[in-house]
């Protein structure tokens, strides 16, 4: 029997290798760049966050969460983790949870996949992109690059429209699409929100230990704390990653609250500004050694303070406006970045139209489909890989008949 699967990215990747766990299947993966794992070698800041073991229960969105928990189960943190190693890559797992190859290279992840995909029966198509399906009575013929490849059984595992650059496209959603799969509006999760704050543009680079909360017309929408890192037009990192799936979607008004003081009681903040209010200390230096010195220069003009020389010149309501910047400025949010930055897709292909224990097509015999394709997507965290190797690795195990 012979397996087409389209996409050598993550999800593909394990599907192939699952399938042609059956030494009766030939395994053809399609992959349009010129190499496998494009993407997978930008995760985690190069680092890549191959899983998290607390992706068991929880961490995991869509239209219907729940479709991920068969396959997760069935191949979850703990297996995913084992069969890297039996593939030849040993990892780290930290106290967070997050799972990263030993290495901390996202190199040596693509590197061992693509050492086990030279298996005499998987062949690699590189440079192939699938263009057409068609479905006749023997399976599926799949024509792109003028040639056309012919399977029993395929896999769609295009990924999402998510990190354009690095091969996110809208083109596993169209060919679903042609073979009667509908999709839910997608948007981009895990990125960067953009602000109108004049002064974001002079924090560009800046880090900083921060807890977050996203209001909506002040209410809460969301909250976080971790890493925040400020750019040019607006504020991420894991601490907006966390909280940004559909912030800035729908009319309202969107603000941010950040304490950057986070593990301070206010009084301790207080104490310190007026232990220096008694010193020879420079205005600009106020918040040295507290915070990042542009951080606390951009802080303290926020709070209205500018034309002072010395800190033992500041008032008493200066002193305790600068401390209510640090510990909870309000600035307001626009829109989030574009997919291009984004680095999962929220929304995707409608889960009720596939078997969740399979990922075969409800629609059409055969067809399977798996990773972002589908409408679900993780938190920040390593979730979304997991889903990509335990959807892949359950699509490959059924097409292919494995152990079944
Ligand atoms: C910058 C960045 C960092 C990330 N970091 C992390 C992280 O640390 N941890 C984590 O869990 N997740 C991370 N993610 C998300 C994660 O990479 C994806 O969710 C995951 O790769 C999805 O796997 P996939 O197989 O569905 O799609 P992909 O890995 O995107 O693979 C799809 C493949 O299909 C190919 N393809 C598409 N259409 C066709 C066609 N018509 N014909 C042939 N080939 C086609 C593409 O070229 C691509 O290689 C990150 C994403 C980005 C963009």
């Amino acid at each position: 029997m012979v397996i087409g699967v389209i996409g050598g990215g993550a999800s593909g990747m394990a599907a192939a290798l699952a399938a042609a766990e059956n030494p009766d299947v030939s395994v053809i993966l399609m992959e349009r760049q010129a190499r496998v794992g494009r993407k997978l070698q930008a995760t985690g800041n190069g680092r890549c966050n191959l899983s998290n073991i607390h992706a068991t229960d929880r961490g995991y969105n869509g239209e219907r969460p729940e479709f991920a928990m068969p396959a997760i189960a069935a191949f979850d943190p703990e297996q995913t983790i084992r069969w890297f190693a039996d593939l030849g890559l040993y990892t780290v797992t930290e106290p967070s949870g997050k799972v990263y190859p030993y290495s901390d290279q996202a190199n040596s992840v693509v590197d061992v996949l693509r050492l086990n995909l030279c298996k005499p029966n998987i062949a690699l198509k590189l440079g192939f992109e699938a263009e057409k399906i068609q479905k006749n009575d023997a399976g599926f013929v799949v024509s792109g690059n003028g040639e056309t490849v012919t399977c029993e059984k395929l896999i769609i595992a295009c990924g999402g429209l998510a990190g354009s650059k690095l091969g996110g496209s809208m083109s596993g959603y169209k060919l679903l699409a042609k073979l009667g799969h509908k999709s839910t509006r997608l948007r981009p999760s895990l990125v960067q929100i953009k602000t109108d704050w004049p002064a974001i543009a002079a924090l560009k680079g800046v880090r900083a230990n921060c807890h977050i909360e996203i209001l909506r017309d002040g209410s809460l929408f969301g909250a976080s704390t971790g890493e925040l890192q400020l750019t040019e037009q607006g504020i991420s990192g894991p601490v907006v990653f966390e909280i940004s799936r559909d912030v800035c979607y729908g009319p309202g008004e969107w603000t941010a609250r950040m304490d950057f003081l986070p593990d301070w009681e206010i009084a301790r903040l207080e104490q310190e500004l007026n232990r220096r209010r008694g010193t020879d200390l420079p205005m600009e230096e106020l918040l040295t050694g507290i915070l990042h010195n542009r951080l606390g220069r951009v802080l303290t003009k926020a709070a209205g303070v500018t034309g002072k020389a010395f800190v033992r010149e500041l008032s008493n309501r200066e002193a305790g406006d600068i401390c209510g910047a640090v510990k909870s400025l309000e600035i307001s949010l626009t829109e989030p970045m574009g997919m291009d930055s984004a680095q999962v897709t929220a929304g995707g292909v409608l889960t009720e139209q596939f078997d969740a224990n399979t990922m075969e097509s409800r629609l059409v015999p055969g067809l399977y489909a798996c990773g972002e394709v589908l409408d679900i997507d993780g938190d920040c965290g390593g979730y979304n890989l997991q889903w990509a190797w335990s959807s892949g690795r359950c699509a490959g195990l059924h097409a292919g008949g494995v152990g079944l």
